[in-house]
């Protein structure tokens, strides 16, 4: 089943972008989220994301496999 993920537009203290899942308990508010699409996968999502903000970063609580430290 695909799902909506979101990305951060406000830069993280880190300079990173994160993205997040629909509905994350760490998601930021509406007006600071960009969409980024639905898709299958996070991996995906992560390449999309990439194509707005090259930082783009997971967020470490709904996409922990693309969390990176800086
Ligand atoms: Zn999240």
């Amino acid at each position: 089943m695909a799902v909506k993920y979101h990305i951060h537009t406000k830069m993280m203290a880190s300079g990173d972008h994160e993205v997040h899942v629909e509905g994350c308990d760490w998601c930021p508010p509406d007006d600071q989220l960009c969409c980024v699409g639905k898709f299958e996968t996070s991996k995906q999502a992560m390449e999309s994301a990439k194509k707005i903000y090259p930082d783009a970063n997971g967020c470490h609580h709904c996409m922990p496999e693309h969390y990176h430290l800086p």
